[in-house]
């Protein structure tokens, strides 16, 4: 396939190499020229700009910082995408993009007939590196299915996610998942070492428990999304102890945990509203509530 890569950076330059390597034909562009050594010398050819990356190619793909630079090299003057690409091409946005800008993005293309999908990824340099990227795609299905033998040259886990957005969409879901659950491991894991448990001993025992193994994902399938409270394996009484047990020993430490005296919170919430003898899974239903949404599925 001939491919414009767009956005050399710390994913897209390992991505764009793969994509050289799997045998498409490439041509490359950045800000920074400099970030095209190895691509060049992989034999991708140099565009100026995005419109000239775009203007051969049947597949157009951005891997830049945010919706900003996406949108200043989609339709930003008289070098944007839009005035590069072909009516028969396809532009997929594999950068983690505000939703609403790559609907309206979809848009604009779709009145010139030019597809648009959003395509963002997870995996980090190593899954951009090894081809292992998990790519979350968004938009017309049909047009999903005559791109991804090419991004499956980037990824192992290239799934369809739904309409345009979609994939920015679950993407976002799942960073938000991973930055706050990391802010709740540093709250624990401080407060573990400043009581007095080192480090690697936490680590060894989280890993070895409930949450180690897997456990609270597997709930959102078992739990949440049948509203199977009363099946009830963790009283949420229960957990609400344990939370309480691990604020006291934060205070007592000097340990500050926003994040776990909001969540504590929540848990008094669901007991004030009489779900103690619950599951503790029901906790996610307080949260629910304040967005006026249920999180159900088959
Ligand atoms: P990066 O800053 O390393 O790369 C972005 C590249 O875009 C840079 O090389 C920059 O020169 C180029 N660029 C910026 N503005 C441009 C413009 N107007 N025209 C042409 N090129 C331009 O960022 P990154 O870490 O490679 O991330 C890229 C995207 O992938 C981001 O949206 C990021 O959120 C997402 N992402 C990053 C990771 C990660 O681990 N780094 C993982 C998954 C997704």
């Amino acid at each position: 396939m001939r491919i414009g890569f767009i956005g050399l950076g710390n994913m897209g330059g390992p991505m764009a190499l793969n994509l050289i390597k799997a045998g498409h034909i490439v041509t490359v562009h950045d800000i920074r020229k400099n970030m095209a050594e190895a691509h060049l010398a992989g034999g991708a050819k140099w565009a100026e700009t995005p419109a000239d990356a775009a203007k051969e190619a049947e597949l157009v793909l951005t891997s830049l910082p945010g919706p900003r630079e996406v949108e200043a090299v989609a339709i930003g003057g008289e070098n944007g995408i839009i005035h590069g690409i072909s009516k028969t091409a396809v532009w997929a946005d594999l950068s983690t993009n505000s939703p609403t800008v790559i609907r309206r993005l979809h848009g604009i293309f779709a009145e010139k007939g030019i597809a648009v999908l959003d395509a963002p990824v997870s995996g980090g340099v190593p899954g951009a590196r090894n081809a292992t990227l998990a790519v979350m795609v968004g938009g017309d299905e049909q047009v999903y299915q005559r791109i991804k033998p090419a991004l499956d040259g980037i990824g192992d886990k290239v799934s369809y996610v739904g309409a345009i957005g979609a994939g920015a969409v679950a993407k976002l879901v799942h960073n938000m998942i991973a930055i706050g659950s990391m802010q709740l491991l540093a709250e624990a894991f401080t407060m573990g070492v400043k009581a007095g448990v080192p480090a690697e001993a936490l680590f060894t025992q989280v890993q070895n428990g409930a949450y180690g193994q897997g456990m609270l994902l597997r709930a959102l399938p078992r739990m949440i999304f049948k509203g199977n409270f009363d099946r009830v394996s963790f009283a949420l009484k229960l957990a609400r102890k344990d939370l309480g047990l691990a604020t006291e020993l934060a205070r007592e430490n000097n340990v500050p945990m926003p994040l776990a005296n909001l969540v504590e919170q929540d848990l008094l919430t669901a007991l004030a509203h009489g779900l103690g003898e619950l599951d503790s899974s029901a906790a996610f239903t307080v949260q629910e509530d304040r967005a006026g949404v249920k999180v159900r599925a088959s």
